[in-house]
């Protein structure tokens, strides 16, 4: 065989993994740059759970969705969403054959890691106002003190009034952050393992230091609460009934002189909503039930009730159940039995500074699509939902059909760690389900980065697997 010849048998029998850019036109990149322009934009205007719910239900209502109490009954092709208090969010478009068959599901989730303000967080020291914080999720503390900081979330009155806070992101607004250590008195804090560098208890918001004009005590905190109360009319009591959260006030931008990639916070796994949302809006008259689920504390084990692992999202399939007239006992469970889903959460991108902890031949590149994880877990598979073959064969076949580009991989080397998603939740009940998101890089971080060709196979692989 000549060399000629070889290379034809190598192309036709290896799975070649090759960068996605190469082949794509001038104009098919643009769509890929529009497209995530649009993203940015969210992105933008949604850094915490809530403010994704907000803007995604405003999206949804613009394509023609409606709450399902505004649904006596449903029929196929209707659009319809439940919106879980603000926090998470089912959305459905009503397919044309029996519900019975199954329903095809993507999901997402919309919490990202962050700082949250403790029940009692706000003092004074040396002539500083501080508000103290808790982490949410898995952080790398180190990385969140000397960045800019925005306050996001609700205070709740006892009368039931309830206060948006968002300051930090308008230009005009002052940011906030938390300070550390100069390097010439931090000979004791460099010692330490970067793990135990920043203690928790030290990730304290400087926001004040202007004392109150008058002879009494604690007088800069005295200022912040007057000014609160000037501002928003309430009390530091108020403050126990809140839910406010710090996020880094860095916009989410376009990165690389080639454009080719986006930074931003929060990226897990807000890309994944926009992408199976944006996605979902396109769907029309589908043949099974499309469902998109938008869910909350996932990266805190998807507990409470706007986690996965509460009822909520059965309680609306099986509404969705009674308003088609269909429903009867046991018919959810046999609905779940027969349904598929595509666990939309982002994968750890190979970075080559850090290559080590990866294993070359199974791990996500940027740039190569919208990355598979047949199992997550830990360590010998631990805790995992390994997708059936049977299964996985099937979302190969409806890529290779659509043309959408994907790639196979596993977290990182079998012995170096591992993570999880929400796919086992719903696997519990059922479904078949495989993860698929997109690749990032510094993961967790609050800057991270992914590739706009990435994002682009990723909506264009929820698309295909709806409109199958
Ligand atoms: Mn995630
Ligand atoms: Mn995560």
């Amino acid at each position: 065989m000549d060399k000629n010849e070889a290379e034809e048998l190598k192309k036709k029998l290896f799975n070649q993994k090759e960068n996605g850019w190469k082949e794509k036109s001038e104009q098919e990149r643009q769509a890929i740059f529009d497209y995530a322009n649009g993203y940015i934009n969210y992105m933008n205007r949604s850094k915490t759970e809530r403010e994704i719910i907000e803007n995604s239900e405003q999206i949804a209502r613009e394509h023609g969705f409606k709450s399902i109490y505004e649904y006596e009954s449903l029929n196929a092709g209707d659009r319809v969403y439940y919106n879980n208090r603000g926090k998470s969010m089912y959305l459905a478009v009503i397919g044309n054959q029996n519900i019975e068959d199954g329903i095809n599901i993507v999901g997402a989730h919309a919490d990202s890691p962050r700082l949250d303000l403790k029940p009692n967080p706000l003092y004074e020291d040396s002539g500083f106002a501080y508000l103290k914080t808790h982490y949410y999720g898995g952080i790398k503390k180190y990385q969140w003190t000397a960045i800019p900081l925005s306050i996001h979330g609700v205070i709740v009155k006892t009368n039931g009034e309830k206060i948006n806070v968002k300051i930090g992101e308008d230009e005009q607004d002052p940011i906030f952050t938390i300070t550390d250590l100069l390097p010439h008195l931090a000979q004791e804090q460099m010692k330490k393992k970067l793990a135990e560098a920043i203690d928790g208890e030290d990730l304290n918001l400087l926001i004040g230091s202007i004392p109150f004009e008058a002879d009494v005590s604690e007088k800069v905190k005295l200022n912040i609460l007057n000014i609160l109360n000037l501002k928003y009319g309430i009390t530091e009591k108020d403050l126990l009934s809140s839910e406010l959260e710090l996020v880094p006030a860095m916009p989410c931008r376009s990165m690389g002189f080639d454009s080719s990639m986006v930074a931003g916070y929060g990226q897990d796994d807000k890309i994944c909503v926009y992408t199976s949302l944006t996605a979902l809006m396109n769907i029309q008259n589908p043949n099974k039930t499309a469902v998109c689920i938008i869910s909350d504390k996932e990266e805190i084990g998807s507990m409470g009730n706007t986690g996965m692992e509460s009822h909520v999202f059965d309680t609306f399939i099986s509404e969705i159940l009674n308003k088609l007239g269909v429903n009867r006992p046991n018919l959810l469970d046999k609905v779940f039995c027969n349904s598929k889903m595509l666990s939309a959460d982002v994968d750890a991108g190979l970075d080559p500074i850090y290559a080590s902890v990866s294993e070359k031949n199974n791990s996500s590149y940027l740039g190569r699509g919208v990355g598979l994880n047949k199992y997550t877990g830990a360590k010998g598979k631990t805790g995992a939902s390994d997708a059936n073959a049977e299964f996985v064969a099937e979302i190969r076949r409806v890529f290779e059909e659509n043309n959408v580009r994907y790639q196979i991989a596993e977290l990182g080397k079998v012995d170096v760690g591992g993570g999880g998603t929400i796919a086992y939740i719903l696997a519990n009940k059922g479904i078949d389900v495989i993860d698929c998101g997109v690749p990032v890089l510094s993961m967790h971080s609050p800057y991270e980065v992914t590739s706009k060709f990435d994002l682009f196979e990723a909506y264009r692989a929820y698309e295909a697997f709806w409109k199958n």
